[in-house]
């Protein structure tokens, strides 16, 4: 640092010891609060409790006053409704209504926008997936706008996981590539993962088991190396899911039970819950119903209508369970209690199932109509998810192209947003010297401003000197020249016409002979004083030689400067000499030039305006010619 600013700093600092000591419990309130915030950003908290202490201590650590902290605390509250649980979708969905009416989000649009994604998250989990959709739309468009990354990850996060829950591959995978290479790059770990899972979901549902359950085993080291074991035993529960659609039943069993037993032995009554149903399916397939049934006994109680993943398919699968124990009006109310649920969600690949197992119920009573047209509905939404599929595969190829699209894409936004970041972090270091030079600065301002003025206003006569002439106050050769030249570059460009006239007066060494030099002074004057009466502003006489003269006609032809040179030569010989001495005259030659297509330079120009002038003398004087 220059010892200038380390002077000022030091004295800056001795006049603010009241203002720091104040300041000191608020700053460190607020560091507090801010590592809750990176807490909770991270997403590495598992338990919604914690969740819930964390946003009690930062209420009471916030002051009201802090708009800013308080936004953020009411998007953590947004995020932390706990959708496991009933009624909490509703609750939070009147919290994010409530929130977004708060007037100070028109200064905060990130924070506006957040909450309008949690919005749309909740609307996901009360089962509007189109609403839904469309508002994860939005706010992704706008996360662009405002190169938040953090929310463009989330929100792509999000939309991707309905994607591919709702059978668009493709997009959902674009989604999730994006949102994943974000969060590694914005070093949120937790969160490229949970990106990740959801990118081995989509190989798994596009039915390439294999690239599936290698990214879940790369996911599953990762958990397990970061000491998430709960995070792994899901992956335990993926893996099993993608055996399965393998055809390795057993091999699927055997994980779903490992899985099963990990929740049970740390009382997750949900997470085993959703197991049990796994199971279930699988113990269908191995045709082990009595055990199937016990699994769904078991989770039916924590399974509610609201988690439509795991309760349409515990309904199907009891559903299949009646069928095969011949109790066929039970089969049909399982059925439409999975077909609301798989409705909801727009799960095509459930209801197909679904179908299925109506048609052969409906064959079992007989009734043959209905069974026929549950199989048509069946084959119906089969042929639907055979061309998503083919379509699916068909544009796999492309987006694994585009890849090294997407990812360019984001590096360009990472790298916008690390330059502002920079900016930011200076402007925010620089905030206290930019007020000390700013008050410093103004004093120095003001002083240089009092020297520069008069030195402007010196500069200013000593170039009218320069390009003035003394004796008629007209511009002289240097002043015309310049000008001359930059009025025929612009001519030239636009295309403008331009002419020049040079006149000279005539026979002026007799008239400095007869009258002496000094009425010869009074005569160049008076010369210079008819130019400025009969020329109009646009016009520009300059003296260029002892009694020559050069006139610029911008914006005019040759028709019209000849016209303006022998009203010009008229007026000189008809002047009023009253001043003069007796038996005073004075006449003047003029020569006119106009600028040529062909013209190059400005000096050819000038050059036939001094042959022309040349005419005019030669021919006899006190007359205009053109060249
Ligand atoms: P013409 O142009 O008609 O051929 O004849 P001229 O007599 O004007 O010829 P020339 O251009 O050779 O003479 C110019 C004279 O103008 C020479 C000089 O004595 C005079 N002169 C030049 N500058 C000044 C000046 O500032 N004041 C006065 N009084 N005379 C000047
Ligand atoms: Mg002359
Ligand atoms: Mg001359």
């Amino acid at each position: 640092m220059p010892k200038p600013f380390l002077l000022i700093k030091i004295i800056l600092l001795l006049g603010l010891p009241s203002v720091s000591a104040l300041g000191y419990a608020e700053q460190s309130h607020n560091d507090k609060a801010d590592a809750i915030f990176k807490l909770l950003d991270s997403g590495t908290i598992e338990q919604n409790a914690t969740t819930q202490a964390y946003l009690e201590e930062l209420d009471s650590l916030i002051p009201t006053t802090d708009i800013q902290r308080q936004l953020r605390l009411t998007r953590a509250r947004c995020w932390a409704f706990n959708v496991f649980e009933e009624g909490q979708v509703s609750k939070g969905l009147a919290f994010a209504q409530q929130a977004l009416n708060n007037p100070n989000l028109a200064n905060y649009p990130n924070d506006k926008l957040d909450l309008e994604l949690c919005e749309a998250w909740l609307t996901e989990q009360e089962g509007d997936v189109d609403l839904a959709l469309s508002g994860y739309n939005k706010v992704i468009a706008q996360a662009y706008a405002l190169e938040d990354l953090r929310l463009v990850a989330d929100a792509r996060g999000m939309r991707g996981y309905l994607h591919s829950y709702q059978g668009n591959f493709t997009q959902g995978l674009e989604d999730l590539l994006t949102s994943r290479s974000l969060y590694q790059s914005l070093d949120l770990s937790a969160w490229a993962r949970t990106s990740l899972y959801e990118i081995a979901t989509i190989y798994r549902r596009l039915g390439d088991q294999k690239s599936a359950i290698r990214y879940f085993k790369q996911l599953q080291k990762s958990y397990i190396e970061s000491d998430n074991l709960d995070g792994a035993n899901a992956i335990t529960v993926a893996i099993a899911i993608a055996e399965e659609e393998l055809g390795n039943l057993d091999r699927a069993k055997r994980l779903f039970e490992q899985g099963y037993h990990y929740w049970k032995n740390n009382n997750r009554d949900l997470e085993q819950a959703t197991v049990a149903v796994n199971i279930a399916g699988t113990l269908i397939k191995l045709g082990e119903f009595e055990q199937a049934s016990q699994y769904l006994d078991e989770a039916e109680p924590f399974i509610l209508p609201t988690d439509e993943a795991f309760y349409s398919f515990l309904h199907l699968f009891r559903a299949q369970l009646y069928l095969g124990d011949g109790l066929l009006p039970q089969t049909h109310k399982s059925i439409a209690y999975a077909r609301t649920a798989f409705s909801r969600v727009k799960n095509l690949r459930g209801l197909a199932q679904l179908q299925l197992v109506e048609s052969q119920a409906f064959v079992q009573q007989a009734r043959w109509k209905q069974a026929y047209y549950a199989l048509s509905e069946y084959v119906k939404l089969h042929n639907e998810l055979d061309a998503k599929l083919l379509s699916s595969y068909t544009t796999e190829m492309r987006t694994r192209f585009n890849a090294n699209q997407i990812e360019e894409e984001n590096r360009h936004l990472i790298e916008n947003q690390q330059l502002k970041e920079l900016e930011l972090a200076m402007l925010e270091q620089n905030k206290l010297q930019q007020w000390i030079i700013i008050v410093l600065g103004s004093f120095l301002m003001l002083i240089i401003s009092i020297f520069a003025y008069k030195q402007i206003q010196k500069n200013r006569l000593l170039s009218a000197l320069a390009l003035t002439d003394d004796l008629t106050q007209l511009p002289n050769r240097r002043y015309i020249y310049a000008k001359a030249q930059s009025r025929f570059e612009e001519a030239q460009r636009t295309q403008q016409p331009l002419s020049v006239i040079l006149f000279d007066a005539d026979y002026f060494k007799l008239i400095n002979d007869k009258h002496g030099h000094e009425v010869g002074d009074q005569a160049l004057v008076l010369l210079a004083q008819t130019c400025r009466n009969l020329l109009s502003h646009k016009h520009q006489a300059a003296r260029v030689g002892g009694e020559e003269f050069l006139i610029l006609l911008a914006d005019t032809d040759m028709a019209q400067a000849y016209k303006i040179a022998q009203a010009l030569v008229q007026k000189v010989s008809e002047s009023n000499f009253s001043a003069f001495p007796q038996g005073f005259t004075m006449t003047i030659s003029a020569g006119v030039a106009s600028l040529r297509a062909e013209d190059s330079k400005l000096s050819q120009l000038l050059k036939r305006a001094d042959d022309a002038l040349y005419q005019a003398k030669s021919q006899g004087r006190n007359q205009a010619k053109v060249s």
